[in-house]
């Protein structure tokens, strides 16, 4: 049930998200947002037909798109890589994670969520209830289980398929399962001891199978990549978006084998990325605080080989070459909280060089586009859904002001005022 309403801020993100309206007025009526205007200009007598909500001395954004979480995992900081051993926990008990963590993303300001990998028996039953009013949540877009092969990355929560004929059945499977995406591992991960991270998972035939697939199915496809060989594959088979793109040499002496050309092609191809750097800031915080103690990597990635600062150069020259980047955390993975969504712009800030506006676009309307719902949310526009998030102080001067979400509108209503939650 949503009323018409107003809310008023200090400062309203204009629709590109590039800049601030001084003393705006959002309107909206029936969830959606009707429209933007100084608060001078409203019509005496709109507090008859809309609640009007004064926000104050806030930063009013549009809701954080959130496009990488697994929303049954713990978010664990476990700090040798098995946590794949909390991945055996029951389907009822990851459902009832899974409900907590859509809540306390939607309190910190996500509006809307990407899942890109979980049991399909427990995303989809939560995004039914989500959806129906059952509990709170963000909009929420789902990969269902992700593809990998026998014993690959994520196999213990994912649907193992090794041929392309196997791959586009699996394809087949999570779309009949509901999904909205599709999600692929080109390469091994970091939690799973039986995959390799320096090498790819499929060649790219498999892979552009899976593409063709996907497009005829009308879903987005997105791949894990943490291998340089991974990342070349997923850019040849047209793959939508490359997640981490760590660009590691297969040699295990070896550092990164980043390849500008690859870059180059990707951007050509309209290919986005998701650098997953929020979490480092995450890790950091939580590491300086004496909270946990830093990771083992994997027994095939040496961190002394590669220092975080390499894996930042090749993903800022990924964007002077024209590669977009979309703003997802990996939320359950470790250091991947659930109410940490705003890190995102944070890294994108402090790793990236970005400035702190084109951190906040890529936090909204940009990875709404990526996400293909820029019609739908992820702006401050008239015409769009509701989806709010406000800040105290100034995100545009202070990156980390996002993290200080005061209030939440999903779909016009207000489920968090002043820092106090009322979902
Ligand atoms: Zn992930």
């Amino acid at each position: 049930m949503t009323e018409n309403a107003v809310f008023t801020a200090a400062r309203v993100a204009n629709a590109d998200a590039n800049g601030w309206l001084p003393d705006h007025a959002v309107v909206v009526e029936d969830g959606r947002i009707s429209d933007v205007a100084p608060q001078s200009s409203l019509a005496i007598g709109i507090a008859d037909t809309h609640a009007v909500h004064d926000l104050g001395d806030v930063s009013l954004l549009p809701g954080l798109i959130e496009a990488h979480a697994h929303m049954h995992a713990a978010a664990g900081d476990d700090p040798v890589y098995t946590q794949y051993a909390a991945f055996n926990d029951t389907t009822e008990f990851f459902i009832m994670r899974a409900v907590d963590h859509v809540r306390t993303a939607l309190l910190s300001g996500v509006t809307t969520m990407r899942d890109l990998g979980g049991p399909a028996d427990v995303v989809f039953p939560v995004r039914d209830a989500v959806r129906a009013g059952v509990i709170p949540g963000p909009r929420l877009q789902l990969a269902g289980a992700p593809i990998t092969t026998t014993a690959g990355h994520c196999w213990f929560f994912g649907v193992e398929a090794d041929t392309a004929d196997e791959v586009v059945r699996a394809v087949r499977n999570q779309v009949k399962l509901g999904a909205d995406v599709i999600k692929i591992m080109s390469t091994g991960g970091m939690f799973t001891p039986t995959a390799n991270p320096r090498s790819a998972q499929y060649p790219v035939e498999t892979l552009r199978a899976a593409v063709v697939e996907a497009e005829r199915l009308n879903v987005q496809i997105v791949s894990h990549c943490l291998a340089a060989d991974g990342v070349r594959n997923c850019v040849e088979a047209g793959i939508h978006c490359l997640i981490h793109a760590r660009w590691y040499d297969s040699d295990f002496s070896k550092g990164l084998a980043y390849d500008p050309e690859i870059a180059r092609m990707a951007a050509d191809k309209g290919i986005w990325a998701d650098p997953t750097t929020g979490h480092i800031m995450v890790g950091d915080l939580r590491i300086k605080a004496g909270d946990v103690a830093p990771r083992v990597p994997h027994w095939a990635v040496s961190a002394i080989t590669v220092p975080e600062d390499e894996h930042d150069a090749a993903l800022r020259d990924m964007r002077e070459r024209g590669v977009r980047f979309v703003t997802g955390l990996d939320m359950g993975m470790a250091h991947g909280e659930f109410d940490m969504s705003a890190a995102n712009a944070w890294s994108f800030v402090e790793l990236l060089g970005f400035t702190n506006w084109e951190a906040l676009a890529a936090s909204t309307v940009d990875t709404a586009e990526s996400l293909r719902i820029g019609s739908e949310t992820g702006a401050i526009r008239p015409g769009l859904s509701a989806d709010l998030m406000a800040v105290s102080g100034d995100p545009a001067e202070d990156i980390r002001d996002l993290l200080n979400c005061t209030d939440v509108v999903m779909e016009g209503r207000l489920v968090k005022r002043n820092g106090r939650a009322l979902v």
